[in-house]
């Protein structure tokens, strides 16, 4: 292995029998395509898209070696000779441009959600409705031979290697850890028994596919669970790896049951870049390093500063297909960043939805954008510089034509420049930072602090007019919601007002727990997502690796003000927020002590605060002030005067079309299609 102080990004990695042509890895993702109709073609696309822009090596999602080894009944598996080819398109395309592409092999083992589902123990896992029985000698003899059968498969597909999942919590990982292993027999107990599965699995790979195939190991560094592997463990393991001639290991952190987030918006940049590099120091095979690195900049200064020898991002391949190339021409700004929001990927994965990407709706869905350029170029004034608009003027503008922006504020980004003030949210500054460059990039015209009035456009030379209007704050009609004691979400985030010690929110939606958060924290105060010492303290993660999984006491830090989170519904609040990250909302709730307070009927507010039935009984919740978070109007009344006076094409997309769940992923993908179309 290479290990000169010259080691940059784009130096190519070394496997003595093959190249890698430089450090960038595009880490395995489950897209949903693979189970879809005419799904590898559209997949080709995707990973073409990517291969073309300069990615090294490519890991596909997680593909199952047998039936009981699937995520779901219907997910997919190779394991039979006719799957090869509809592989061998993905190959194909990946290497006609240089980059290498690896086949995932996972097993889901207790995670699978199906009846089949077998472990190293009878358990069930927390995240499944169904219980694992546990395998029998017999089954795991076959369950190598499926790993080896679907590696051979992969060969003849044209594939460079394979990655074999051994983390976040799946089946190889629950032979690893105490917490799912209690095996009486050889592959239970002892270390080396623990061990023994993944070790019989690789070397049964290589004496069957010989020494010029990459075998990567995905090895759990950090479980982040009781009972999880210990340091010594991991690293004794690693070893272990490194002799049976694995190429390369790469990171896992945390088992999918942790309840500690690792790949949220939330978790600082670069949070576990750590553990690789100590992993790393250990062993001289190359070690990726992994989970929240979405920067070119940070990208390079891994390798530079010898942290590890590859950098693995997936999410930042979704939002941006051209990240590799952009960071090797130093074009960092023309960035789309992934923001960890998974609203678009991994939440709709969850729903059994194909994935896709918040900023970059075409991801996955590459075979339905052919119009690249416009049949006719047009002058169009988009009214209106939030999430739809300006990524209506981007795709628009990109395809030829004239572009003018009107927007009534100061700034551009509509609820997004809300949203990047929100502590955890940072990242929503990327967005924008994006919008902004591309704005300059495309020539497109931005007129700020401009109320538009339908008179003016009535006769101007604009050929078509898009009204990406966004939504008004509603008022709930509450005796005394005109008091000073009252202010609007909007009001507090744009004004950065500071409230009183006791505060009651009205609406616990996404906007009422993102208010909680800012409400929560003082001004200047030092924020876990930007330090990543105070997240671990406050997730209970431990560096110093003392115990089994990483784990320590949690230190939650209460509220900065006594804060009521209210809702007249009985249900479960934040019930709506994503499947991946509603339930580190409502778990920073109880950290922050926070009095959530359902089924409540609003009277009035007066001078003493807000007066409220709940459980049948008046309360008077003598708070400071009221923060209105109840949901959104549409703001449809420019529209509606251009529909009657204005006589050329208007349309009306985002929050303005559809007030109800307004979300940034419908409000993109509203105007990036439309742009599509026109
Ligand atoms: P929302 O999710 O629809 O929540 C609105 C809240 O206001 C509800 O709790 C509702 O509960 C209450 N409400 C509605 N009408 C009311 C009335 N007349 N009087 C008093 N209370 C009323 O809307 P949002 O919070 O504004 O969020 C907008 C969208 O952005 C949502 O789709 C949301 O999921 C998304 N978002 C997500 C996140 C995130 O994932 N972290 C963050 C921000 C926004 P009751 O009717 O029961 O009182
Ligand atoms: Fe990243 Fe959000 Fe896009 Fe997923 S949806 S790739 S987390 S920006």
């Amino acid at each position: 292995m290479q290990k000169t102080n010259k080691i940059d990004l784009f130096t190519p990695l070394d496997l003595g029998y093959t190249q890698i042509k430089n450090r960038i890895l595009m880490g395995s993702m489950h897209t949903g395509l693979e189970e879809a109709a005419n799904g590898f073609k559209k997949l080709a696309r995707f990973y073409e898209e990517r291969a073309k822009n300069e990615v090294g090596l490519i890991i596909t999602g997680g593909i199952a070696p047998n039936f009981q080894g699937r995520l779901h009944p219907f997910g997919h598996q190779l394991s039979f000779p006719w799957q090869v080819k509809k592989h061998q398109l993905m190959t194909k395309v990946v290497h006609r441009h240089g980059a290498k592409i690896c086949l995932q092999i996972l097993h889901a083992g207790r995670y699978g959600y199906h009846p089949f589902i077998v472990s190293a123990s009878k358990s069930k896992a927390p995240i499944s409705p169904f219980k694992a029985r546990a395998i029998t000698k017999l089954e795991i003899k076959k369950t190598i031979y499926d790993f080896t059968n679907t590696a051979k498969l992969a060969k003849k597909a044209g594939y460079d290697g394979i990655e074999i999942m051994g983390s976040e919590g799946y089946f190889i990982n629950q032979f690893l850890a105490p917490r799912t292993n209690k095996r009486k027999d050889k592959y239970g107990g002892s270390f080396e028994n623990r061990i023994r599965l993944p070790l019989e699995i690789i070397s049964n790979i290589r004496k069957k596919l010989g020494r010029n195939f990459i075998i990567i190991f995905r090895l759990s560094m950090l479980d982040l669970v009781e009972e999880g592997m210990s340091f010594d463990e991991v690293v004794r393991f690693a070893k272990k790896l490194e002799e049976s001639k694995v190429d390369i290991i790469n990171t896992g952190i945390g088992w999918h049951e942790a309840r500690i987030p690792t790949i949220a918006m939330m978790v600082p940049r670069n949070a576990f870049t750590w553990i690789s590099e100590r992993i790393k120091k250990e062993i001289n095979i190359p070690v990726v390093t992994t989970n929240r690195i979405n920067s070119g900049e940070d990208a390079k200064n891994i390798i530079r500063s010898q942290i590890a020898d590859m950098v693995s991002m997936a999410r930042p391949f979704l939002a941006d297909p051209g990240i590799a190339l952009k960071i090797k021409e130093g074009r960092y700004e023309d960035i789309n960043t992934c923001i960890a929001c998974n609203q678009a990927c991994l939440d709709q994965i969850f729903k059994n939805k194909v994935a896709s990407c918040l900023v970059n709706p075409k991801a996955c869905h590459e075979t339905e954008f052919v119009n690249s350029t416009a049949f006719k170029s047009e002058n169009m004034a988009v009214i209106g510089a939030g999430p739809a608009g300006l990524s209506f003027a981007i795709e628009a503008a990109k395809k030829g034509h004239n572009i003018t922006i009107f927007e009534k504020n100061a700034y551009i980004g509509g609820q997004f420049a809300l949203a990047k003030k929100i502590p955890g949210k940072e990242e929503f500054n990327e967005t924008i930072r994006y919008f902004q460059g591309q704005i300059k990039k495309l020539n497109i015209k931005l007129i700020l602090n401009k109320k538009v009035e339908i008179a003016n456009l009535k006769d101007s030379d604009f050929d078509r007019f898009i009204f990406s209007t966004g939504i008004v704050p509603r008022m709930p009609e509450i005796k005394g919601i005109d008091h000073a004691k009252v202010v609007s979400y909007q009001d507090l985030l744009n004004k950065e007002l500071i409230l009183g010690k006791k505060v009651a929110i009205i609406g616990a939606g996404g906007i009422g727990f993102d208010v909680c958060e800012y409400l929560s924290h003082n001004p200047g105060q030092v924020l876990p997502a930007l330090n990543r010492e105070k997240f671990f303290n406050i997730w209970g993660i431990d560096k110093e690796y003392k115990r089994r999984g990483a784990l320590k006491k949690a230190s939650p830090e209460k509220a900065m003000r006594e804060i009521y989170l209210l809702q007249r519904k009985s249900t479960k609040p934040g019930l709506h927020l994503g499947k991946t990250t509603g339930w580190i909302h409502r778990y920073g709730l109880k950290q922050k002590q926070i009095k959530v307070i359902t089924g409540v009927e609003y009277r009035n507010i007066d001078d003493r605060g807000l007066h409220i039935i709940s459980n049948g009984k008046k309360k008077i919740l003598d708070v400071d002030h009221i923060v209105i978070c109840a949901g959104q109007k549409s703001d449809r009344r420019l529209f509606k005067q251009a529909q009657t006076l204005i006589k050329k094409p208007c349309h009306i997309i985002g929050g303005a079309e559809k007030a109800l769940e307004i979300d940034a992923k419908r409000a993109i993908d509203q105007g990036v299609r439309l742009a599509n179309q026109l």
